[in-house]
């Protein structure tokens, strides 16, 4: 039987900005640094796997950017992380940017303004779809007046904050430089199998005249290869639509021997069975869909980090079930 534990989410005084590497890289297949000379109050160090992403600090939070997004004076852009905040977790204070039943909507609120704060956009109008796991992609000139439900959103407008929220799933920031235009992008299994990235490409595409080699994109922290357990069913849900589906599912292994998924191309009578559950590399799928749809290697940025394996620094929702705090992805034009 299909195990369907995809999770179902997913202001304050001036700053004192300070910036560190984290252990996060941009995708591994490109060579070009992107490691540039910090401005002032900026540190860039060297990242153990290659170029870096940077941190932006504001007081107890903590904010991951992309650098090559960073740079751009016109967009404001990041990745939350678990610390700081005034909710509680387990005696510990947290940055939970979802509305939950643990949780008080005062303190979410609060969060949500410190986030801002904390990336100079506290006078953005934060916009956080109600997420389905769908392939709904809102083209917004402005807030919208009612919830509105659906998993990813573009514009080209001013002022709009869009916004992600996640807790495993795959939260994915799209920035075409050239016409000013930007999207976020929620996919878990279900919206990676519907193609949600490639569909909100295509809609910049229609809307806003972007040429996908033009567009930078940022895979944010999610869950890993590492930890993220789906039913055989999953799996062969996506042999069904992608050829190179095998390449991001592995088997969970056994002591020191590989084991290699062969069950995805084996399935006549008299063979093995199938293992029951494998794992599934959500960003590798995505990145794999951002090429196709024309993204150049070098402007996908992809973060190593799993939600899971990261306790301290993130929400996991396989980890931590309902009680788990949300994640919010942003990106906006000023
Ligand atoms: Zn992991």
């Amino acid at each position: 039987m299909l195990r369907r534990r995809a999770h179902l989410g997913c202001a304050q005084s001036s700053c004192d900005y300070t910036y560190k590497i984290v252990a996060a890289t941009k995708t591994p297949s490109s060579k070009r640094s992107v490691r540039k000379r910090p401005a002032v109050g900026q540190t860039y160090l060297a990242a153990p796997s290659g170029s870096s992403w940077i941190e932006r600090r504001d007081r107890s939070i903590r904010i991951l950017q992309v650098p090559a997004l960073a740079k751009l004076p016109w967009l404001v852009h990041g990745f939350s992380t678990r610390p700081g905040g005034v909710s509680h977790r387990d005696g510990e204070k947290v940055l939970n940017l979802g509305f939950a039943e643990w949780d008080s909507r005062e303190n979410v609120l609060q969060n949500r303004r410190r986030f801002q704060s904390a990336l100079d956009a506290s006078d953005f109008e934060l916009i956080s779809l109600k997420q389905i796991h769908s392939d709904v992609i809102h083209l917004l000139d402005a807030a919208p007046t009612a919830p509105c439900q659906g998993d990813a959103s573009a514009t080209n407008r001013p002022g709009l904050l869009l916004g992600v929220q996640t807790a495993d799933c795959v939260p994915i920031l799209l920035v075409d430089p050239k016409k000013h235009a930007i999207a976020a992008v929620h996919a878990g299994w279900r919206g990676t199998l519907q193609r949600i990235v490639a569909k909100a490409i295509g809609k910049m595409q229609m809307q806003f005249k972007t040429k996908p080699a033009d567009l930078l994109a940022a895979i944010g922290p999610a869950i890993g290869g590492c930890c993220y357990e789906v039913g055989t069913e999953v799996a062969i849900q996506f042999q069904s639509q992608f050829a190179d589906a095998p390449e991001w599912f592995d088997e969970f292994r056994t002591g020191d021997e590989p084991n290699p998924i062969q069950w995805l191309d084996m399935m006549p009578p008299g063979h093995q069975p199938p293992p029951k559950n494998v794992l599934l590399d959500l960003r590798k799928a995505n990145r794999a869909q951002l090429l196709l749809a024309g993204l150049r290697t070098a402007n996908i940025f992809f973060s190593d980090l799993c939600t899971a394996c990261r306790g301290d620094l993130l929400f996991s929702y396989r980890k931590e079930g309902a009680t788990s705090g949300r994640l919010m992805s942003v990106i906006g034009i000023r």
